[in-house]
Formats: C-alpha cells, sequence, structure tokens
C-alpha cells in the first residue's frame, strides 16, 4: 500500500498513519519528523529549516524533496508507507509524482482528512507529545494518567512551539493557500478518498479503512 494522508495541521493524520502502520506492513514517512530530526542533528540544512519551522511556514520545495526522495528509495520503503505532511504544495506534489513515475511505483490512494478551522485550533493547542517516544496526547480529549507525564513510557510531555495558537493559525493558513489546491489535483487523478476528520480516533480509524476498503 503506498498512501498519502492529506489534511490541515491538527487533523490527526500521524495519529492514523501509526494506526495503519500497526495493522499492516507499512513505513510511516513524517516529512515533519524527518525534519524535526534534520533540526536536532544541527546539519546546515536543518539550521535553515528551523527558523522556518517555527513560525508554521514551509520548508523550501526542493530542501523537502530531497528528503523525502531519498526516503522513498531506501528498502523499507518498498513493501509500501504511509506519505504523512507530503506533498504540501503542487510542486511537490508534481516531483512525488515524478519520483513514482521513476520507481514504476505509483500511489494507491490520497486521504483527505476533514475538520472545521476551529476542532483544529483546539486540539492543537492542547497537544502534548512525548518526548522519548512520540506518543501523542491532548490535555482535554487524551488526558495523560499524569499531567506531563507519558503513560507508554513514563518520559516528559511537551508542547510543540509551533502549536501554539498564533503559530497554529498561520499554520492553517499556509494550508488553505498551498496544500488545499492538492485535494483538486488528486481528485482529478481519481486516487482521492475524502473522509470527516471528527470524532474520535477510532472512528475515524473506522472511515480510513472503508476509505481503503471501499477503493
Ligand atoms: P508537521 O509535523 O507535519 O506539522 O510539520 C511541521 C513543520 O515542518 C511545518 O509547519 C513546516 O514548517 C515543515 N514541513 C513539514 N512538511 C513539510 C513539507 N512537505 N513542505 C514544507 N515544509 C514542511
Amino acid at each position: 500500500m503506498r498512501l498519502v494522508l492529506l489534511g490541515p495541521p491538527g487533523a490527526g493524520k500521524g495519529t492514523q498513519a501509526r494506526l495503519l502502520m500497526a495493522k499492516s506492513d507499512v513505513v510511516h514517512v513524517s516529512a515533519g519528523d524527518l525534519l524535526r530530526q534534520a533540526v536536532a542533528d544541527g546539519s546546515e540544512m536543518g539550521q535553515t529549516a528551523k527558523a522556518i519551522m517555527a513560525q508554521g511556514s514551509l520548508v523550501p520545495d526542493e530542501v523537502v524533496i530531497g528528503i523525502i526522495e531519498e526516503r522513498l528509495r531506501r528498502p523499507d520503503c518498498t513493501s509500501g508507507y504511509i506519505l504523512d505532511g507530503f506533498p504540501r504544495t503542487l510542486r511537490q506534489a508534481e516531483a512525488l509524482s515524478g519520483v513514482l513515475r521513476l520507481l514504476q511505483a505509483p500511489l494507491d490512494w490520497v486521504i483527505s482528512v476533514e475538520v472545521s478551522e476551529d476542532d483544529l485550533v483546539r486540539r492543537l493547542a492542547g497537544r502534548r507529545i512525548c518526548r522519548a517516544c512520540g506518543a501523542m496526547f491532548h490535555v482535554d480529549t487524551k488526558p495523560p494518567l499524569q499531567i506531563g507525564i507519558c503513560d507508554s513510557c513514563g518520559d516528559h510531555l511537551f508542547q510543540r512551539d509551533d502549536d501554539k495558537e498564533d503559530t497554529s493559525r498561520h499554520r492553517l493558513r499556509v494550508y488553505r493557500e498551498q496544500t488545499e489546491p492538492l485535494i483538486a489535483y488528486y481528485n482529478t487523478m481519481g486516487l482521492l478518498r475524502r473522509i470527516d476528520g471528527r470524532g474520535t480516533i477510532e472512528e475515524i480509524a473506522q472511515r480510513v479503512q472503508q476509505a481503503l476498503g471501499d477503493g
């Protein structure tokens, strides 16, 4: 299965990708995680990306395309992957189509997870992430048993700087302007499945399964 999860920040793409990964033999390729890793590694490219990400703007296309292309060529992607957070611009989508044509491995589906803007800001503002294992919590809807501590591994939870309200609203604007046009792009290619991203994690997971099954 080669799948793109499309949707605004806070739509639950990462959570759904992890659930799908647990069920099938696919890898989760998150553009945001790869960029955060590059920042943590302190590479020159990571330094450039850091300031842009802190503002909630998009890292230049050629940087992200290079990282994703390199990742998709690794052997573990041959059994399938879920792309999360890429593509985010038409140029990235066209570059992805080109790479997959070369690899003779076209996408199976693009799932667009749709949630209203007010819900997204609430979700992002309450989101807390484990520093060590990446597990996600929410202060209202999925609180950890002990405030600030991960249920899975006991490490500390943190809030991403770019999840704070002002930056979240900017990220949502960037999504509307630069990423939303991809819905029409993939619809024209006959790959798009739209799902309602409201409700519980389990309800959304069920809709994802239905969208894949109905294909
Ligand atoms: P995410 O974890 O997907 O919310 O991504 C966090 C940040 O990384 C975004 O706000 C962007 O600054 C950057 N980023 C992630 N994916 C991309 C992409 N495909 N193109 C450009 N910037 C990206």
